[in-house]
């Protein structure tokens, strides 16, 4: 009898039938013998529409006591839909009970809004688990030291999930969602997008942290760090179909380079339309000057993507770095308030219609060429690259977030991603 952990995004919990739909589902694999924990999500839009409401009354603060509520408010969407997966588990006919994420424990730090799980307090689970339940865990949240309720960023129900999957060793950890598997791009944007029937760990790791949402980045990390099977697969197939089926659907995150992988040397596409650039022009070029830049802005909580310093010119030189959106008026106000007069810069000028486009793929460290031919395609569209960053199996390119649709296309097509590789 294996452990198996279930996820269930906003969409596959969207509505009463879909939650009845998903009950279904797991109520078959335990019948089948499998001890389940499962980890939904809000239903769809629940914690947008939450966020929304806090803004209205009071708009959006940065300050700790305004976070703290921010935390409090959006956790009640993922204990709202498990309470009503077990209601939905128990009218199948299955034992069923749900937890929130302070009641396991999910301990983790205190950043409020973006923190982090430190460790997971199984025992009550077990017990559950050991009395024939079905066991469901709120998505997205912990608690911190003091009892506060805490909220792991954005999608992060991927991370609870892989985090209590990992705790638990469970023999592996299935990621329900709107798409049958991890696409060579988002298939919403590029419809001739194929489905990946193996991901290398570290491919999909580059593919999270570019800008592709169907995993958050720190649910691969857990994965990666405590070598946790994941699967990302559709939930939109009947829930009767063959068990045996479903666990070999969809895309599994591999961690050996088998010779079953797909050698392509480019795998797929991220873009991320979430960041800004900010430039600071005319800055004297002596030591410590990136410090004086970055230690400040680091300083202020905020964090940084891309880094580019020209070369200098008589002494002088300019310095560019991306933020998250989210972050853009505040670090603007910071460097033109407080960096670009102590510094002596000339000026700082930003843009927060950017997008960030990236090809990733392990076959990168062992070919050529793969960058020019990215700029050579994106040339040909005439689109004008504005930063460039890479590593050892990703090229990123900042461009302007109104060609990213079309750059997306072109590299997909430049890279024959539309075509089935051998
Ligand atoms: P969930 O609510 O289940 O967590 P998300 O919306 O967070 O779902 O993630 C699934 C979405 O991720 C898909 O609907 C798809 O539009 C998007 N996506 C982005 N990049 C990819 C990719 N490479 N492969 C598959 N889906 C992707
Ligand atoms: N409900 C949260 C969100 O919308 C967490 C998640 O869905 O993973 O970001
Ligand atoms: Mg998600």
């Amino acid at each position: 009898m294996a452990l198996i952990v279930h996820k269930y995004g906003g969409t596959s919990m969207g509505s009463t039938e879909r939650i009845r739909n998903v009950a279904k589902r797991v109520a078959k694999w335990a019948r089948a013998g499998h001890q389940m924990v499962v980890v939904p999500s809000a239903m769809s839009g629940e914690t947008n529409r939450l966020l929304a409401l806090a803004k209205e009354l009071a708009p959006a603060k940065s300050d700790t006591a305004y976070q703290r509520e921010l935390d409090q408010l959006a956790a009640t969407g993922e204990q709202a839909s498990s309470a009503l997966l077990a209601i939905a588990l128990q009218g199948e006919g299955m034992a069923s009970v749900s937890y929130a994420g302070w009641q396991v424990a999910i301990k983790t730090d205190a950043s409020y809004t973006k923190a982090r799980i430190a460790s997971i307090d199984d025992a009550r689970v077990r017990a559950e688990l050991a009395q024939g339940k079905v066991v469901i865990i709120t998505g997205f949240q912990g608690v911190d030291d003091d009892g506060n309720i805490t909220t792991l960023g954005r999608g992060g129900s991927d991370t609870s999930a892989v985090a209590v999957a990992a705790a638990m060793k469970a023999k592996e950890c299935l990621i329900y969602t709107d798409v049958d598997g991890v696409y060579t791009t988002d298939p919403r944007v590029v419809p001739e997008a194929r489905r990946l029937k193996t991901v290398s760990f570290e491919e999909m790791l580059e593919m999270a942290s570019m800008g592709s949402k169907v995993l958050q980045i720190r649910s691969v990390e857990f994965a990666g760090k405590y070598k946790v099977p994941l699967r990302v697969l559709s939930s939109f197939t009947a829930w009767d179909i063959d068990i045996n089926e479903e666990a070999q659907s969809g895309t599994l995150i591999s961690f050996e380079e088998d010779e079953n992988m797909e050698q392509a040397v480019v795998s797929g596409i991220a873009f991320n339309r979430d960041e800004a650039k900010i430039s600071l022009l005319g800055v004297p070029d002596t030591p410590g000057i990136a410090y004086q830049i970055l230690g400040a802005v680091a300083q202020a909580n905020i964090e940084v993507d891309m880094i580019i310093q020209n070369v200098s010119n008589e002494g002088k030189t300019d310095f560019s770095f991306t933020v998250h959106r989210n972050d853009f008026a505040r670090a603007s106000d910071l460097l033109k308030s407080q960096i670009a007069p102590k510094l002596g810069a000339k000026q700082v000028i930003g843009d927060a219609k950017i997008c960030k486009v990236s090809i990733v793929g392990i076959g990168m460290r062992s070919h050529v060429g793969v960058a020019s031919k990215m700029f050579r395609a994106l040339s040909e569209e005439g689109i004008n690259i504005q930063m460039i960053s890479t590593s050892e199996i990703k090229t990123s390119v900042v461009i302007d977030e109104k060609y990213m649709e079309l750059a997306v296309r072109a590299l997909h097509k430049a890279f024959d991603l539309d075509q089935t590789q051998a």
